[in-house]
């Protein structure tokens, strides 16, 4: 061979390899490209490169087959491995946004393998580098998988900060998609039961919905009907929840979603019960059930039944509304569900109450307070999470001009940091002032549902609740304790006469009186239309029959000439005395103990206690 042919064998063999560079990654193209559409033609493809040796030899290659690779890997395994080869090359390479892309698929596989600290810290690597590599579509993506992940673990205030990064940057490179996706987010982390800025989330649902109908994107505009349907509903709007239910579920329908059309049936099921149409619901809640029991889903099928449980107690088919409760509370107490269990308590409380079966009303009635009690503490961290993501959010607001103007003028930094220390210093004094108003909003809302209306006495829930927790401790720390269930006398003679509103003159001045009588850690309840209960702390059977008879004295002195001259009143009292005790027990003895009284002629106490 002559120097001449060497040297055209040596300048093709060069141009042949730089052809295949370009072919090798073309091919690449190709199989991303196609990856969603045609998997076996992607795979084929991608194989094909595997198996030149000019691919297991250029770095920028092999580094671009392990990023396909580590998107194709069905398990993280698969993708740590391939990550690891192909980080290794695309270093070597100096190849940047190679190095994003596959930082992030390394992040998506720490999600997906339930590392989420560790995907965090991965996806915030993979961003400095696509800052690196100027690629403003991956930083947007990789912005929203962040918030995402600080959406999920309750940060709430940095994930709403990312992602509207993520919206300014995606609306910068003109991506509508990632536009869009960000948009959604936003409006997720304000419909967040946490943060709870649902017209802000409405809003913005709003404006996607309108961008999704103009551009004919079903499947989206049914996401986002649903996702309006959702944050009406947690406004107790239920009109406007089943209205936006309906519309999803139409499309859903027609798109033959069927996953989706059971859970727009049941959440529309749910609206329509509350909305006071529980007959039209329980056909859609039916419908539901048998999707998640054919799709063997437990926890759909757990909801469903507590869902059917609330429609059914409504309908006034009690038995069957309990056996659905029943089976909604076994799931939820695995999972120690506080939220849904406690609304399962009230409707099953609810359920027993209207049988008449008082036992069981009563066990169910003291665990939802237990419960309210528990979420009440929930609902305490939620109100200081969300005012924190006000906060933040107005104090970015406020850093983010006061740094535009510093550029703009720098001289006059120092006198503008004044400014910002003190309006932020103004910001932090209003929102105490409103965080003390809300908590004191709360305090009132939770005195509401445990008092009752007209006597301002503690309702029969929060009594029997309290009842219980004192016999408890009575047990606990081995020291008597007292009920006292006492009766106004020939009650209904009084409405019968004087009228419906001297009863509740009755009943009130009653209630004034011997809440008077009584000491301070002492607790009086209506837990009937004219029955109350007694909680006596600490007390011992002479000092529980003293405090009986001042009761009874008391009422006895009670002057209603306002109602009539002749009017008397008096009442009939059970007092049981325990030293252990159970405390449906000992209400119910105090109960039959009552019963003797008015059977004895009335006005007067009957009384017995145990001693162990
Ligand atoms: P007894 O001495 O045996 O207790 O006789 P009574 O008439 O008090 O007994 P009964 O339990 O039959 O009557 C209770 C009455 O209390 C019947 C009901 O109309 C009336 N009542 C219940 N709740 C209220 C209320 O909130 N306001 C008024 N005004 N009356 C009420
Ligand atoms: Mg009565
Ligand atoms: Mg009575």
């Amino acid at each position: 061979m002559n120097l001449r042919v060497l040297a055209a064998c040596l300048l093709l063999t060069l141009r042949v390899s730089a052809a295949d560079v370009q072919q090798l990654s073309a091919m690449l193209d190709e199989a991303e490209r196609i990856r969603a559409n045609d998997k076996v033609k992607s795979r084929e493809l991608l194989d094909a490169v595997e198996r030149d040796p000019l691919a297991q030899r250029d770095p920028n290659l092999i580094a671009r087959v392990q990023l396909l690779e580590c998107a194709w890997a069905d398990e993280p395994a698969i993708a740590y491995r391939a990550f690891a080869t192909g980080i290794a090359a695309a270093e070597r390479a100096g190849n940047v946004p190679l190095r994003a892309k596959l930082t992030r698929c390394r992040a998506a596989a720490l999600v997906f393998d339930g590392k989420s600290a560790d995907a965090e810290r991965e996806y915030v690597r993979a961003l400095a580098l696509a800052r690196q590599a100027h690629d403003a579509r991956l930083e947007s993506d990789l912005l929203r998988g962040i918030g995402y992940l600080q959406y999920d673990r309750g940060a709430m205030a940095d994930a709403l900060a990312n992602v509207q990064s993520a919206y300014r940057i995606s609306g910068g490179i003109g991506d509508r998609k990632g536009q869009l996706d960000a948009l959604s987010m936003i409006a997720n982390v304000y419909a967040d039961a946490h943060v709870a800025q649902y017209d802000r989330a409405i809003e913005y649902y709003r404006q996607l919905l309108d961008d999704y109908e103009k551009h004919g994107e079903q499947a989206d505009v049914a996401d986002t009907l649903f996702n309006l349907g959702s944050t009406f509903e947690r406004r107790n709007d239920f009109g406007a929840a089943a209205d936006h239910y309906r519309r999803a579920l139409a499309i859903y329908q027609k798109l033959d979603r069927k996953p989706d059309v059971a859970d727009t049936n049941r959440s529309l099921g749910l609206a329509l019960t509350k909305q006071g149409q529980a007959a039209t619901a329980l056909p859609l809640l039916d419908s539901s059930l048998a999707y998640y029991s054919g799709a063997h889903d437990a926890e759909g099928v757990a909801m469903t039944r507590q869902y059917r449980g609330m429609a059914l107690r409504r309908l006034g088919r009690l038995e069957e509304a309990l056996r659905e409760l029943d089976a909604a509370r076994r799931y939820y107490e695995q999972g120690d569900n506080v939220r849904y269990l406690e609304k399962n308590a009230d409707e099953t409380a609810l359920a027993y109450e209207k049988l008449g079966d008082w036992r069981n009303a009563y066990i169910a009635a003291t665990r939802h307070g237990a419960l309210q009690q528990k979420l009440a503490e929930t609902r305490r961290d939620e109100l200081s999470s969300r005012l924190r993501v006000e906060f933040d959010a107005e104090k970015k607001d406020q850093e983010n001009r006061a740094l535009l103007r510093e550029n703009a003028l720098r001289e006059r930094s120092q006198k503008l940091q004044v400014v910002v220390i003190a309006l932020t210093a103004l910001l932090a004094g209003a929102l105490a002032i409103l965080f003390w108003r809300q908590v004191a909003n709360t305090r009132r809302m939770r005195a509401m549902a445990m008092t009752d209306e007209l006597t301002r006495l503690p309702n029969r829930r929060h009594i029997l609740a309290a009842a219980e927790i004192a016999l408890d401790a009575a047990r606990r720390d081995a020291r008597p304790a007292a009920v006292i269930v006492f009766d106004i006398d020939r009650f209904k003679r009084i409405n019968d006469t004087y009228g419906h509103a001297a009863g509740d003159t009755v009943l009130q001045g009653i209630a004034r009186a011997c809440r008077l009588e009584l000491r301070a850690f002492d607790q009086l309840g209506r837990i009937g239309g004219e029955e109350f209960l007694v909680v006596l702390h600490n007390a011992t059977a002479p000092q529980a029959a003293d405090v009986a008879e001042r009761l009874r004295a008391a009422v006895e002195r009670l002057d209603f000439t306002s109602i009539a001259p002749v009017l008397r009143v008096t009442i009939s009292l059970g007092v049981f005395v325990a030293d252990e005790y159970n405390s449906a027990a000992a209400l119910a003895a105090a109960d039959s103990l009552l019963y003797r009284a008015k059977e004895g002629g009335r006005n007067r106490i009957e009384m017995e206690f145990t001693s162990t």
